[in-house]
């Protein structure tokens, strides 16, 4: 025997694996942190607290040292009660993906084609491959479309074989109808395998097909419209008799307690997961709007993303870099069949569509961009990260964090009495500011995200932020003790002038006026002076604190309300100081009641 060195090239060990897989690129994406991600078909929002607490709290009371459910039956029971489906025709996974992997391994005869469409979702040549198939897409028309007569007339030609089928499709965004898909199913000697990931966000609904069609395997996911991507959760749907068999192939134990616990809280909340599909249908066209409004040819979308096409094509390289440059990720599709000059964008939160509007402009008008540098905040997981860990810490933190889900509006917020990380998403660029001002002199600590129905006006969201505020405020405050609890504050902003006078309390009251001619103006084109009222109220209300905030002169709503805020800001953060000693500033000896 000739001996060779581990390292030699004849010794490498993966001339092992087959050829076909070999040749094959590993699945690779930019990781870089980023203040927008839209490069994945993510939500832009994390799932509210209170549920990751719920599950958190499930998953405590779980014995880890024991294996979980086999199959995660109790999982597959939720899902079937919500899709009105047998549970027994119900399989859960790590992500649709496993379980499309694992269904073609079962499906694919060994050398047998399956038929499918380009350009479509990256990992499917490599799933047939694994299976020992062999990939037939076909590819889509010129206008993107998925090509629906071509497939038809390959199933014609030869109906035996698979057929897998990606709709709404990625990264087209292009569905096709139910009919057509019946259509198919008749004709098919053969599973058809619907690849639904974007189901929810898509005017057709499969699912009735199923009791029809026992052909029909539909594959569905948390990672999208349930928030859950980085848990690993997904499902498929099918005739019982065939899952019976699947459960064959695939490993026992594959979901672990906490997938399977999240799935389950996520599911017993479902009205937020409808409030995130209606919010993104809806911003879909927001988005859609001003990708066309900036140059670009935009696809017709059924799912939670946009292609859009760049003239000339080459520019598609110049846009992802200069979005990358400002902190924004886009998906670099221009290399799939047929899409020359085409990125795809994640449908995102009303903060990231406005960055990115200003981004694309800038870089249009080929201004330079001011590199985004990743903050601590933006390199760790999102959500209320940092003042999160603060609450948590002893000795006690003088952190308040609240969440409110209401029909109108839907906010996280943490509160630091005593600074710390600041960030604001909220859905409008003047009333952003003027947070940006309150937490700024009031050396809080402030990180908000807050959607709501702007598409009514901002009053909700205005109003709910400053519910949001006092409430944390509360929290923070604890039994108020040691603080100064009295304070006031003048601001100016050139020819206006605001005094704030602040009594931490422990009761409700808010004062307010404002020069006549100034009181019901606009201060932008959505934006009243009179909210600038409406938030405080909210503030004192809730923070049960005394606010007496006058506007002594002003010549435009904007200067008022940035001297109202700033105000109420310097006189906070003197009222919340904390003296040394311990008491209860009161002669009553209570605050907190
Ligand atoms: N199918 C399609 C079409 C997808 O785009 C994706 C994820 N991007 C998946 C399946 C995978 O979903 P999961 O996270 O459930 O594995």
């Amino acid at each position: 025997m000739i001996h060779r060195t581990p390292a030699d090239p004849a010794n490498d060990p993966a001339r092992f694996v087959r050829p076909e897989l070999r040749r094959l690129s590993a699945y690779h994406l930019d990781l870089r942190p980023a203040r927008h991600k839209l490069d994945q078909n993510e939500v832009p929002w994390d799932l509210p607290l209170r549920l990751k607490r719920a599950v958190a709290a499930s998953l405590i009371e779980t014995d880890w040292a024991r294996y979980p459910d086999f199959h995660a039956d109790a999982l597959r029971q939720d899902l079937a009660a919500l899709h009105g489906h047998p549970w027994e025709g119900v399989l859960v996974g790590n992500g649709s993906n496993e379980l499309l992997s694992m269904a073609l391994t079962a499906l694919v005869p060994a050398g047998g084609e399956v038929l499918g469409a380009e350009p479509s979702f990256g990992l499917y040549r490599s799933f047939v491959l694994k299976a020992c198939g062999i990939p037939r897409f076909i590819p889509s028309r010129a206008d993107l479309a998925l090509p629906a007569d071509e497939i038809e007339a390959e199933i014609e030609r030869n109906p035996r074989r698979p057929l897998l089928l990606c709709t709404p499709n990625n990264p087209t965004g292009d569905a096709l109808p139910p009919d057509r898909i019946a259509y198919y199913l008749e004709r098919l000697e053969a599973p058809l395998l619907l690849d639904n990931a974007y189901g929810e966000f898509c005017r057709w609904d499969y699912r009735p097909l199923l009791a029809e069609y026992p052909n029909l395997i539909l594959f569905r996911t948390f990672s999208k419209a349930w928030s859950l991507a980085g848990l690993r959760l997904g499902y498929l749907l099918a005739d019982p008799r065939l899952v019976t068999e699947l459960i064959k192939i695939k490993l026992p134990y594959n979901l672990g307690h906490a997938a399977a616990a999240a799935g389950r809280t996520v599911l017993a909340a479902r009205e937020e997961e409808e409030r995130r599909v209606r919010l993104i249908v809806a911003r879909r066209a927001q988005w859609a709007r001003m990708l066309i409004e900036e140059g670009f040819e935009v696809f017709p979308s059924e799912a939670n993303f946009l292609l859009v096409r760049c003239t000339p094509v080459e520019r598609a390289a110049e846009v992802r870099d200069g979005l990358a440059a400002r902190g924004i990720l886009v998906r670099d599709v221009s290399g799939y069949a047929g899409l020359a000059g085409c990125l795809r964008v994640s449908v995102g939160s009303g903060a990231a569509l406005r960055d990115t509007h200003l981004a694309l402009a800038e870089i249009r008008q080929g201004v330079v961009a001011r590199p985004w540098v990743p903050k601590d905040k933006d390199k760790g997981p999102k959500g209320l990260q940092g003042l999160q860990g603060q609450e948590q810490q002893g000795p006690r933190q003088r952190v308040g964090i609240v969440e409110r889900a209401t029909g109108e509006t839907r906010i996280r917020l943490a509160v630091s009495l005593d600074g710390g990380p600041r960030r604001i998403e909220v859905p409008n660029g003047f009333f952003a500011h003027m947070l940006n001002a309150l937490a700024t002199h009031g050396g809080l600590g402030f990180e908000l995200e807050a959607v709501g129905d702007t598409h009514v006006d901002l009053h909700h969201t205005v109003e709910d932020v400053g519910i949001a505020f006092g409430e944390a405020l509360a929290a923070a405050l604890g039994e108020r003790r040691g603080i100064v609890r009295f304070a006031h504050a003048y601001a100016p902003l050139d020819e206006a002038l605001a005094r704030a006078v602040v009594d931490l309390s422990g009761r409700g009251t808010f004062a307010y006026t404002a020069p006549r001619d100034v009181a019901a103006a606009w201060v932008t084109a959505d934006f009243p002076l009179t909210l600038v009222a409406d938030f405080f109220q909210a503030v004192a209300d809730r923070g049960r604190l005394t606010l007496h905030l006058d506007v002594l002169a002003a010549r435009n709503g904007h200067h008022a309300a940035e001297a109202a805020f700033k105000a109420v800001a310097l006189a906070l953060r003197q009222a919340v100081a904390l003296r040394g000693s311990g008491d209860v500033p009161s002669t009553k000896g209570t605050l907190s009641a």
